[in-house]
C-alpha cells in the first residue's frame, strides 16, 4: 500500500501486516444465497444479481433517499438507501450489481423491495470474483477515510503475499485441551470463511488467544508483585481476634468471617498480600478491614487505610477508633487541611512507629509521609485510585500487605482484567436486619406528590438526601443549579424542615460543619452533588432522592441508593427523570429499581455501557482488545486465564522456545494498548 494508506492504517492502530491480519471483520454478509428477482418473496434473505435501470434520490426532510429500480431476466424490483445520496455516484443507470438483504413489502407503493439492503458493484473486480464463488463477505469497520471496501483488498493481498509467514504463539497442549484450530487457518477464516460457523469458529479462537496472551501479562505481573519483596510475616493470633470479635456490637456474618479467614491466610505468607475485597454498601468491609489491621497490630507492626474523601477518612478514623482504641490500639488520622503543627505531630507519631493505625487520604502516600514498620495497607473505594497509586502505597512499607476494597461490584470479566493481578473476596451476604430499599422511577409530573412524601417522612423524624449530578463539563452551570434548587427547596417547599447544602467547591471546614449538622440530626434534608457517594453513614436517613437520575450509570446509583437503608428502618430511593430522558435512558433506571443485587447491576451496566463507559475513569488500565470483546466473551476469558497461569506456573522465566514466542507475541500485540503491565 501507499505512505498515505498506511499512515491511515497507523492511526487506527494498524502498523504492521500482523497488526492488519488480526484486524478482524466487524460482521459478514452472506452472498452465498443467490436467487433470481422472479422468486422473490417477503421475508427472503437472498442475494441477487442485478442492472441498474434507473435511480433517483428523493428527499425528505434534509434526509436523502436513495431508490434504484432493479431488474434481472426474470423480473423487476426497486431497492430503497436511507440517507445515501453519494450512491448516486456508485451505483450509476446500466451498471451491474450485487445486492443482499431482506425481502420487504412497502405498503404505500405496495410493491416489494430492498431496504438500505448490502450490495457489490460487479464492476469491481475483487467483488465479481468473490461473487461468482458464492462467498461470505467480511464488512470491516473503515478506518478514518479507508473505506471498509479498500481495507478488504489490501486484507486479501496481505492474506495472499503473508499468512503463511504468521506463526502461532499459543502452545500445542493449550490448542490441543480447548480443541482450537490453528492460527493460520483460523486468519484465513476469519476474513474468508467459507461458512458463518467456520467464521465463528475462527474468531473464537482469535479472542480466545487474545486473552490468553494478555492474562500471561496478568500471570507474570501477578509474579512479580508476590516477589517484589518479603513482606512481614503476620502471623494470625486467634486471641486477639476473639478480643477484637468481642468489643464489636454485632456478630460478623458468615461472609466476614469467610473473607477473614482468607485475608488471615494471605498475611501469615512471606509474599505480600495483593486483595481486592469487593462487597456492596453496608456488607460490612469496614469490621474486616478492621479485624486484619488489629492483627498487624497485634504483631508489632503498623496498618494504614486510605480513603478518597475527607469526608469518609473522618468517618474511618472515628469508627475505627471507637472499634480498636478500646484494645489498646492507636489510631492517628492524617488529612489535608491539618494545620502545621497538628500535621508535624501526626507526621511524627507516624515516623516513629506509635501511631499503630493510620487512617488518611491521598497525603498518606505523598512524599514527606515516611512509616516506621508499614506492614498493612487498605486502601477504600479502589475505584477512586489507581494502579500508579497503589504501586506508591506499596514503596510507603517495604512490601506490605495490601488490601483493597470496593464497594462498586466489578464484573467478573472486568475484575480479571483490570484487577487480574489481585486475588478477589467476596462479602456476598449482608449484616441480618436489613430492609430491601424500595425504589421507583418518577419524572416531572409526580415531583410535588415526590415533595409531599418527603415532607412526610421528616414529620416523623427521618432525613433524606437529595443529590444533583455534576457533570464534569458544566460543572459551574451545574452546580448554579443545585444552588436554585436548594434556595427553592428551603424557602418555598420544606419551609417546615432544615435544608442544607453541600458540594465539592466547599472548603473542608464548610462541608465538615454541614455533613456534622445531618449527622446529628439538626438537618432534616441535605442537599448535594456527588460527594456523598462514598462512605456516608447515617443510619436515620430513610429516603434518597436522586435528580435527573438518567445522567449517572446504573452502578453508580447503586452506590448512591445505599446511603440509605442503613437503619432499621424502610428506606426508599427515588430516581426522578428529567423531561429530555430517553425511552433507553428510563429502561436503564429501570433495572435498579428491579433488583438489589450489586453485581446484576454491575452486569448490565457493563452490558448497556461498554467496559470504558463502566469503569468511568481515564486512568483504569483497561486494554484495548481488537478481537475479543467483554462483554461477550466472558466464557472465553476464563478459561484462558486458566490456561495461562498454569502456562506460566510451568514456565516461570519464560525461557523456552514456546515461552520467548509468547512473550514476544504479547509484548507486540499489546504495544502501546493501555496494558497496565509492563513486564521486561
Ligand atoms: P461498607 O461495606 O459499605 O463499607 P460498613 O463497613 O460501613 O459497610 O458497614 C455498614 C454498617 O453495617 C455499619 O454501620 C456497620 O457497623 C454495620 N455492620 C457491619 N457488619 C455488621 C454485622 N455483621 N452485623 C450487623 N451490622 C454490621
Ligand atoms: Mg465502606
Amino acid at each position: 500500500m501507499g505512505p498515505r494508506s498506511a499512515e491511515l492504517f497507523a492511526k487506527g492502530g494498524v502498523e504492521t501486516m500482523e497488526d492488519l491480519l488480526y484486524y478482524v471483520p466487524r460482521t459478514y454478509t452472506d452472498w452465498s444465497n443467490i436467487s433470481t428477482v422472479g422468486s422473490l418473496r417477503t421475508g427472503d434473505r437472498v442475494t441477487v444479481i442485478v442492472r441498474v435501470v434507473s435511480c433517483d434520490i428523493l428527499r425528505r426532510g434534509r434526509k436523502e433517499i436513495f431508490v434504484a429500480a432493479l431488474e434481472d431476466d426474470t423480473g423487476a424490483v426497486f431497492a430503497r438507501w436511507f440517507g445515501q445520496g453519494y450512491l448516486k455516484n456508485v451505483l450509476t443507470a446500466g451498471s451491474r450489481a450485487v445486492v443482499s438483504g431482506e425481502v420487504r413489502f412497502d405498503r404505500f407503493a405496495r410493491r416489494i423491495e430492498f431496504l438500505n439492503p448490502a450490495f457489490e458493484v460487479m464492476g469491481d473486480d475483487a467483488a465479481a470474483e468473490l461473487v461468482h464463488a458464492g462467498r461470505i463477505v467480511p464488512e470491516y469497520s473503515q478506518i478514518g477515510t479507508l473505506s471498509g471496501r479498500r481495507i478488504r483488498r489490501l486484507v486479501k493481498t496481505a492474506l495472499d503475499r503473508f499468512l503463511d509467514q504468521l506463526v502461532d504463539p499459543l502452545p500445542e497442549n493449550v490448542l490441543r485441551k480447548r480443541g482450537l484450530p490453528g492460527l493460520v487457518d483460523s486468519v484465513a477464516d476469519v476474513h474468508f470463511p467459507p461458512s458463518l460457523e467456520r467464521a465463528a469458529r475462527a474468531r473464537s479462537r482469535l479472542a480466545y488467544e487474545e486473552f490468553f496472551l494478555f492474562q500471561v501479562l496478568v500471570a507474570l505481573k501477578k509474579r512479580q508483585l508476590a516477589e517484589s519483596g518479603r513482606a512481614i510475616r503476620i502471623a494470625w493470633r486467634d486471641d486477639e481476634h476473639a478480643r477484637f470479635t468481642r468489643s464489636l456490637p454485632f456478630e460478623l456474618t458468615g461472609a466476614q468471617r469467610r473473607v477473614i479467614s482468607e485475608i488471615g491466610g494471605d498475611l501469615g505468607r512471606g509474599e505480600p498480600m495483593n486483595r481486592l475485597l469487593q462487597g456492596d454498601v453496608g456488607s460490612g468491609k469496614t469490621a474486616v478491614a478492621a479485624s486484619a489491621m488489629h492483627q498487624a497490630v497485634a504483631s508489632g507492626h503498623q496498618a494504614a487505610i486510605m480513603a478518597p474523601t475527607e469526608i469518609l477518612v473522618e468517618q474511618h478514623f472515628e469508627n475505627l477508633r471507637a472499634l480498636l482504641a478500646p484494645l489498646g490500639d492507636r489510631v492517628v488520622l492524617l488529612r489535608g487541611g491539618m494545620k502545621a503543627g497538628e500535621r508535624g505531630e501526626a507526621l511524627g507519631l507516624i515516623g516513629s512507629g506509635e501511631a499503630q493505625i493510620v487512617v488518611g487520604t491521598h497525603a498518606l502516600i505523598q512524599e514527606g509521609t515516611s512509616f516506621s514498620d508499614l506492614a498493612l495497607a487498605v486502601v477504600d473505594e479502589q475505584h477512586r485510585f489507581g494502579v500508579v497509586q497503589r504501586a506508591a502505597l506499596r514503596e510507603k512499607g517495604s512490601a506490605p500487605h495490601i488490601l483493597v476494597m470496593t464497594a462498586t461490584p466489578i464484573p467478573r470479566t472486568l475484575a480479571l482484567t483490570v484487577y487480574g493481578d489481585l486475588d478477589v473476596s467476596v462479602l456476598d451476604e449482608m449484616p441480618p436486619g436489613r430492609e430491601k430499599v424500595v425504589t421507583a422511577v418518577r419524572d416531572e409530573a409526580a415531583r410535588s406528590k415526590v415533595y409531599d412524601f418527603l415532607k412526610s417522612e421528616v414529620v416523623s423524624g427521618r432525613q433524606v438526601f437529595i443529590v444533583y449530578p455534576l457533570v464534569e463539563e458544566s460543572e459551574k452551570m451545574e452546580l448554579a443549579a443545585a444552588t436554585k434548587m436548594y434556595e427553592e427547596l428551603k424557602e418555598q417547599t420544606f419551609t417546615e424542615a432544615t435544608v442544607g447544602l453541600v458540594h465539592g467547591r466547599m472548603k473542608p471546614e464548610e462541608k465538615d460543619a454541614v455533613m456534622e449538622g445531618f449527622k446529628t440530626g439538626n438537618t432534616d434534608i441535605l442537599v448535594s452533588t456527588t460527594v456523598v457517594e462514598v462512605g456516608v453513614d447515617v443510619p436515620n436517613a430513610t429516603v434518597m432522592v436522586i435528580e435527573h437520575a438518567e445522567r449517572f450509570g446504573l452502578a453508580q446509583l447503586h452506590q448512591l441508593r445505599g446511603r440509605v437503608g442503613r437503619g432499621d428502618q424502610q428506606s426508599y430511593c427515588i430516581l426522578m427523570v428529567g423531561r429530555g430522558a430517553s425511552d433507553e435512558a428510563r429502561e436503564r433506571i429501570q433495572v435498579l429499581a428491579d433488583t438489589n443485587d450489586g453485581f446484576v447491576i454491575a452486569e448490565k451496566d457493563l452490558e448497556m455501557r461498554g467496559p470504558g463507559e463502566f469503569l468511568g475513569v481515564r486512568q483504569h488500565g483497561l486494554p484495548r482488545f481488537s478481537v475479543a470483546d467483554l462483554r461477550s466473551d466472558s466464557r472465553l476469558l476464563v478459561q484462558a486465564r486458566d490456561d495461562a497461569f498454569a502456562y506460566v506456573a510451568g514456565d516461570a522465566d519464560m525461557s523456552t522456545p514456546e515461552g520467548r514466542l509468547l512473550l514476544d507475541a504479547t509484548k507486540r500485540r499489546f504495544r502501546g494498548r493501555g496494558a497496565f503491565m509492563d513486564v521486561g
